[in-house]
């Protein structure tokens, strides 16, 4: 079960912002679709 669990965690898409396209490193626990640049506007 757990590496059913880790498989779909490695199939997720690496997660890019909606507004520039850059890949967002989850630094914090910011689910938001934006990067850290974008979201600070
Ligand atoms: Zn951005």
């Amino acid at each position: 079960m757990v590496e059913s669990i880790v498989e779909f965690f490695k199939n997720l898409p690496p997660k890019a912002c909606a507004t520039c396209g850059n890949d967002i490193e989850e630094q914090h626990e910011c689910y938001s679709n934006t990067c850290e640049s974008c979201t600070m506007v």
